[in-house]
């Protein structure tokens, strides 16, 4: 028997004759980047499929979060959480903020709004809050805080495409949303991101972001703003528009995986599945397991081992948490937030995407029984 090697995910494609169709009107215009018809067309969709009144594209989830913090023109201390990608840290420092690290809800992964108000200082600008693994953070209680402090809300919505909460669009809380379109993405445009926001923002914070993703440029003689490049090219736009027409088959599948491994996983000591949340409408995004060394006597590193010796790749994500990276030796305590830390070194995603084979779930949860045996 030839050895499996099944990685942590695996981009969702259209057929290739869908795409080549969808890039003929390119070869026709000539017109590859710059705001174009695909750009226009998957804007106008997303907004109506994310239920959000605005969307911008930009060239990667990343620059959605580094330019909207640039765009709002902050000073002083972001409030945020250590437990996500480096992207979201990395995109407050380089805009000259102050990361400030809040510990997370044990449960929902996700910063935990109890704890928020004690970090508030005179120098607190904004809270980025991050959506992690498709659980969405306690949008009420956080909006509520950072409406009582008059602080911006920024959310990291890498992991939520296409959530809901109470019927609405997740992108739709707080000042703005980031989402990421990057190739491991429940929805993705091979690389790619989109702020979303209000209608009452768009001549203020939009018009403005607008010009900072290219060049800080309004018209050709007109710079009011600095910035780099982050402008969505026609060839990802297209590939956005073919795979917004099957996001929602591809969710189906993801949840078939996701029961599966609940099936297999549930009720076993030592082992914590992700649990679903009230009000909320899943995308299935990742399925993260913490492993509590304690009862299970091994750990999650010789588990992830063990997966990959049989050609299995789960990833320790999120490890290590972001106010403990070497970039930032000696600036943050990772022991500030403690929840976080300890998560950090008990969670393993393991594969999911959507055209996953159930048996091959089922020889995952066999061989982590084996592990833990
Ligand atoms: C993927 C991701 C990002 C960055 O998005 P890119 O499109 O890869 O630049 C930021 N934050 C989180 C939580 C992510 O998962």
């Amino acid at each position: 028997m030839t050895q499996k090697n099944i990685l942590v995910t695996r981009s969702s494609m259209p057929a290739f004759e869908e795409y080549v169709e969808e890039i003929r009107d390119i070869w026709d215009s000539r017109w590859l980047t710059n705001m174009g018809a695909k750009h226009k067309q998957l804007q106008k969709e997303l907004s109506s499929y994310l239920k959000v009144d605005e969307t911008d594209l930009l060239t990667n989830g990343h620059m959605a979060i580094e330019l909207s913090l640039a765009a709002m023109g902050l000073q002083g201390e972001v409030i945020t959480t250590p437990f996500t990608f480096i992207s979201t840290t990395q995109a407050i420092v380089r805009n000259g903020l102050t990361p400030v690290f809040c510990d997370i809800d044990p449960v929902t992964y996700t910063m935990d709004p109890k704890k928020i108000e004690a970090l508030i200082t005179e120098k607190t600008c904004a809270i980025l809050p991050v959506h992690v693994y498709g659980n969405i953070c306690d949008v009420e209680a956080i909006e509520e805080i950072a409406r009582k402090h008059n602080l911006k809300l920024i959310y990291d919505a890498a992991h939520v495409f296409g959530v809901e909460y109470k019927g609405r669009g997740i992108g739709s809380f707080g000042d703005v949303s980031c989402f990421s379109f990057h190739a491991t993405k429940v929805f993705h445009t091979i690389e790619g991101g989109a702020v979303t926001y209000a209608e009452a923002m768009k001549d203020t914070f939009g018009k403005k972001l607008s010009y900072i993703k290219d060049f800080g440029i309004e018209d050709e003689e007109s710079i009011p703003e600095i910035g780099p490049n982050a402008k969505f090219n026609e060839f990802c736009a297209a590939m956005g528009l073919c795979n917004l027409r099957h996001v929602d088959g591809e969710i189906a599948k993801r949840q078939k995986v996701v029961e599966r491994y609940r099936e297999n996983l549930s009720g076993i000591p030592g082992i914590t599945l992700n649990q679903p949340q009230k009000d909320v409408k899943p995308n299935y995004a990742y399925f993260p397991v913490i492993f509590d060394e304690e009862i299970l006597g091994v750990n999650r590193d010789r588990i992830k081992e063990f997966l990959g010796e049989h050609g299995i790749h789960a990833r320790k994500y999120f490890y290590p948490i972001t106010n403990s990276v070497s970039c930032y030796q000696g600036k943050y305590d990772p022991h500030d937030t403690p929840i976080a830390l300890k998560m950090s070194h008990q969670v393993l995603t393991l594969p999911l995407f959507a055209d996953m084979e159930l048996e091959d779930v089922d020889y995952i949860c066999d061989l982590i029984k084996e592990a833990i045996r």
